[in-house]
């Protein structure tokens, strides 16, 4: 059987980037850049007045303080907007506000509050270091400067910056459209009230939000019942619409698990089963060209076999260069045992305490205990061989989400 690790990498090895497009960047809010930006031109792109005040040259005033005021000549106002129109000479000074151009011959302002204005005469109270509350040109950006970097998501910061330096349409990739299947005779619909022996479907539910959050855009599928004919032509329906198909339930042993069988009509199985649990029963594929996952029906199976594989490969399909989830070490607070043979996830909520983070199991661990998904932070790997766990024991976690408390 293969790790978690063998099966990713080979879940990985047949998916690309998804071609990039074009989007006004008032569109790109979570879009991932498909190329380096670089800037044009310089930010700021001309020296600017950092406050309101009085333009001065510097050497004019390097004697001024409050008891021996130096008197200049007011030439005139620079308003935030305006081009360079004004020259200041020995013994002149223009009024200028916050953000307006630094006129030729000035090299600082002096802000209001130091000065004092009479008519056409302002008396400088304090000297401003030269270049003093001047924002030169390029003071934040170069020229030429790698901005935003290929693989980066768009967020606030990234597309303001874009914005600065009139980069629209900005070129990304696109969000993948994920194709959910969930299979089983026993499903019924939230709003539904389920007869004996039925349940509501969750993991449709999990799947989108999953999928959502991934950056990619859930293409939610009929829900299937048990049955080969139906299964397939729901998955070949599927497959035409969508960069991924995602199925849940049906990839077990049970006589009623058609899966597989489907995929294998439709494309080829890649391999069947990973050393985890929950959610060893997974499925890797492809339906025609597309990639094909199926995880196995029990809710938490579902959430783990996403966050292992097909968050990755939502992922990679965006371009981005950080494929997982950043993994800590953290202190264990209970004893947790197991036969080896498979990496168990254990859920956990983290804490800071005294000399690091601490991991504490939530509660039951079953495949079907969505109680213990809730208030989960992430998840402590069990490693394979290994049987026993002890409270202090270093374990390295997958961190989901920053703890609440
Ligand atoms: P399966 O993998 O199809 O054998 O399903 C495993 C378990 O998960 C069974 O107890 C199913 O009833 C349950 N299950 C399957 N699909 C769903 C679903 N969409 N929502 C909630 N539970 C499900
Ligand atoms: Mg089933």
């Amino acid at each position: 059987m293969l790790t978690v690790a063998q099966a990713r990498e080979r879940i990985l090895a047949g998916i690309q980037a998804l071609p990039p497009l074009e989007l006004r960047l008032q569109d790109a809010l979570g879009a991932v850049l498909a190329d380096d930006v670089r800037a044009p031109h310089a930010l700021p792109r001309f020296a600017n007045s950092a406050m309101d005040g009085y333009a001065v040259r510097s050497r004019d005033i390097e004697k001024a303080s409050e008891a021996h005021p130096v008197v200049l000549r007011l030439i005139g106002e620079i308003k935030a907007g305006e081009g360079d129109r004004l020259k200041i000479e020995a013994g002149s000074c223009a009024r200028i506000m916050t953000g307006a151009p630094i006129p030729t011959g000035a090299d600082a302002v002096v802000p209001i509050e130091l000065a004092r204005g009479e008519g056409a005469e302002v008396a400088v109270l304090a000297t401003p270091p030269v270049h003093g509350h001047v924002r030169p040109a390029g003071d934040d950006v170069h020229s030429g400067d790698l901005v935003v970097a290929e693989g980066s998501e768009l967020g606030a910061a990234e597309i303001a910056m874009l914005a600065s330096l009139g980069i629209s349409p900005v070129m990304v990739r696109p969000r993948p459209r994920v194709a959910i299947v969930v299979t089983g005779d026993e499903l019924v619909d939230v709003e539904v009230d389920p007869e004996p022996g039925r349940i509501r479907d969750s993991n449709s539910f999990a799947l989108r939000a999953l999928v959502t959050e991934a950056g990619g855009d859930p293409v939610p599928y009929r829900t299937v019942g048990d049955d080969l004919e139906e299964v397939t032509d729901v998955l070949r329906e599927a497959a035409a619409a969508a960069a991924l198909v995602v199925s849940a339930g049906g990839v077990s042993v049970g006589r009623y698990d058609f899966v597989k069988e489907a995929v294998e009509r439709l494309g080829s199985i890649e391999f069947w089963r990973v050393a985890m649990q929950p959610g060893k029963p997974v499925v890797s594929g492809r339906i025609g060209e597309k990639p094909f996952l199926g995880l196995p029906g029990n809710p938490v199976s579902v959430h783990i076999g996403f966050e292992q594989f097909v968050r990755p490969v939502l992922r990679k399909m965006q371009g981005r260069t950080e494929l997982l989830r950043p993994v800590i070490p953290a202190s264990l607070t209970q004893p947790l045992h197991k036969r080896p043979g498979r990496l168990h996830f254990v859920r956990v909520a983290l804490k800071q305490g005294p000399d690091g983070v601490l991991a504490t199991p939530i509660g039951k661990q079953g495949s079907h205990i969505q109680s213990s998904l809730i208030g989960c932070d992430g998840v402590a790997r069990f490693d394979i061989d290994q049987t026993e766990l002890h409270p202090g024991d270093l374990v390295d976690v997958e961190v989901w989400r920053v703890p609440a408390g």
